[in-house]
C-alpha cells in the first residue's frame, strides 16, 4: 500500500492552466503529482473522475460568518455552533477558507479559529476560518453606528487615536489576521471616522504586521483610505473610479475586492437549482423569493445604476491591471454562506471576466492575499483542496455550483452526510 491516491480523467482547471485526461496524486492530503492519466503507476489506489471537470476549493477572505439562518441575517443567531454550521456549509459547497470581517462577537470566531489552528475544534469537513475579530466605526451620537446592522454592538466605537490604538492592540495580542474599519458614513445617515483616527489604526496594525480592510463606499473615501496607507478596499468604489485611483492602487498595490454578488439584481432562477433546495428549509427559500419579487428588478442593496456602475469599474480595473480579489461578502442578505461565493464568480463573469479570470480570482489570487501559499493552485506540494464539477465551468460559470465532490486536505468532504443532518433539522424547524 502506497498511501497514495490517484484522481484519474478528470478535466483540471488551474490558474491559467487546463489539463485534459489528468492525474493527480495525493498523499497526506498534499498533492505529490500532476500529470497525465496515461503516467499513472501501478499499485496506486485509483479514483476515476472521467468526464468530470476538478478546479481548486475556493479561497473567500470577505464575509460575517455566525449570523445566518436559513435566509434570515440576525444577531441573535450568532453562536459558536452556528459558526461552526457555517464552516460545514463552506466546505460542502468547496471553500476552503473563509475570512470573516470584522464582525467576531465576544471573541467567537477568535476561539474557533485557535482551537481549529491547534487541531483541537474536534470536526470534520469544515472550512478554515480566519478573521478580523471587531472592526472599528464611528460613533454616531444617539443612534447605532454605521457598522453592519446585524453587529453595530460589537465593532468598536472610536472616539480618539488613544482608543484606537489601543483597540488595534488588543486585536493584535488576540492574533487577527486583520483589521477592518469601516470609513464611510452610510449615505450620509451615519457618523465617519475622523482621518486621524483611521490612520492611526492602520499605522498600529502595520506596526503589528497587521493588512488593513477598509469599507469604503465613495470615490473619494477609496483615496483617503489609500493615502492612509489601508491595504485592502473591501468593496469597490460605488461613484465610479478615475486615473488617479487606478493609478494609487497600483502604485501601492492595494488590493480591491470585487464584492459585486451582493449589489447585483439577484434574480430568482438561482433558488430553485438543488445547491439551494437540496439544503435550506422550503419556507427559508420562499422567504427570500418574496422579498426578491417585491424589489423587482432593483438589487437588495443601493439600485441598478450603482450596479452598473460597479460592473464598468471592475472591468476598467482589471484591464488596468489593479490587484482585484475576489470577495462574496457572505452570511448577509442574499448572500448565502456558501452559495455567495458560486454566485459572486457568476457576477464576475456577467460583467465581463473570463471565467478562468474570475476562478483565479476566488482562488490562487485569493490565497496570496491571505500569505496561504498551500493552497490555491492544484500543482505539487499543496494542499489536495478542490471540488469536482459534472460541467466545464469554462461554458457556463453556473457549472461551480453542480458539485460531484469536494475534497479538502485529500479528504473527501461527506456531502451526503452534512445534506441528511440539514434536512433532517429543517425538517423539525417546520
Ligand atoms: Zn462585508
Amino acid at each position: 500500500m502506497s498511501g497514495k491516491t490517484v484522481y484519474t480523467g478528470a478535466r483540471l482547471i488551474s490558474g491559467e492552466h487546463v489539463i485534459e485526461d489528468a492525474a493527480i496524486a495525493v498523499r497526506n492530503g498534499v498533492i505529490e503529482h500532476i500529470g497525465a492519466t496515461s503516467e499513472v503507476a501501478p499499485g496506486d489506489t485509483l479514483v476515476s473522475l472521467a468526464g468530470k471537470t476538478v478546479i481548486p476549493a475556493i479561497v473567500n477572505p470577505h464575509g460575517h460568518i455566525g449570523y445566518m439562518r436559513g435566509t434570515t441575517t440576525d444577531a441573535t443567531f450568532y453562536s459558536r455552533s452556528n459558526v461552526i454550521d457555517h464552516l460545514h456549509r463552506l466546505a460542502y459547497y468547496g471553500v476552503s477558507t473563509f475570512q470573516s470581517l470584522g464582525t467576531d462577537r465576544d471573541d467567537t470566531e477568535i476561539g474557533v479559529r485557535d482551537d481549529q489552528r491547534r487541531g483541537a475544534l474536534g470536526e470534520r469537513d469544515v472550512a478554515q476560518l480566519l478573521t478580523a475579530g471587531s472592526g472599528i466605526v464611528a460613533p454616531t451620537p444617539g443612534e447605532t453606528n454605521g457598522g453592519p446592522f446585524f453587529a453595530t454592538d460589537v465593532v468598536y466605537e472610536a472616539t480618539s487615536v488613544k482608543g484606537a490604538r489601543e483597540h488595534v492592540r488588543r486585536l493584535a495580542a488576540k492574533k487577527v489576521d486583520a483589521v477592518k474599519l469601516w470609513l464611510d458614513d452610510r449615505s450620509g445617515t451615519k457618523a465617519k471616522l475622523p482621518p486621524e483616527i483611521f490612520a492611526a489604526v492602520i499605522e498600529e496594525a502595520h506596526s503589528h504586521a497587521l493588512p488593513v480592510a477598509a469599507h469604503i463606499y465613495t470615490l473619494d473615501e477609496a483615496k483617503a483610505a489609500v493615502r492612509a496607507g489601508v491595504d485592502i478596499l473591501a468593496h469597490l468604489p460605488r461613484t465610479g473610479t478615475d486615473d488617479e485611483l487606478i493609478a494609487m492602487l497600483k502604485d501601492r498595490n492595494v488590493a480591491v475586492f470585487t464584492s459585486m454578488s451582493i449589489q447585483r439584481p439577484p434574480g430568482e432562477d438561482w433558488l430553485d437549482e438543488p445547491a439551494i433546495t437540496d439544503v435550506l428549509p422550503c419556507d427559508a427559500v420562499e422567504g427570500l423569493r418574496a422579498t426578491i419579487r417585491e424589489r423587482g428588478p432593483v438589487p437588495l442593496y443601493d439600485t441598478v445604476d450603482v450596479y452598473r456602475r460597479m460592473e464598468e469599474t471592475l472591468v476598467t480595473s482589471a484591464e488596468a491591471g489593479v490587484r482585484l480579489v475576489f470577495s462574496a461578502d457572505s452570511g448577509l442578505l442574499a448572500q448565502i454562506i456558501g452559495v455567495a461565493e458560486h454566485r459572486e464568480l457568476e457576477a464576475l463573469v456577467a460583467a465581463g471576466l473570463s471565467p478562468l479570470a474570475a476562478l483565479r480570482m476566488a482562488t490562487e489570487t485569493s490565497a496570496e492575499l491571505l500569505g496561504l501559499s498551500d493552497r490555491g493552485v492544484l500543482r505539487e506540494n499543496r494542499r489536495a483542496d478542490f471540488i469536482v464539477l459534472d460541467d466545464d465551468p469554462r461554458h457556463d460559470i453556473t457549472a461551480t455550483r453542480r458539485i460531484t465532490d469536494v475534497y479538502l486536505a485529500g479528504t473527501r468532504v461527506d456531502r451526503d452526510g452534512l445534506r441528511a443532518r440539514w434536512q433532517e433539522s429543517n425538517g423539525k424547524l417546520d
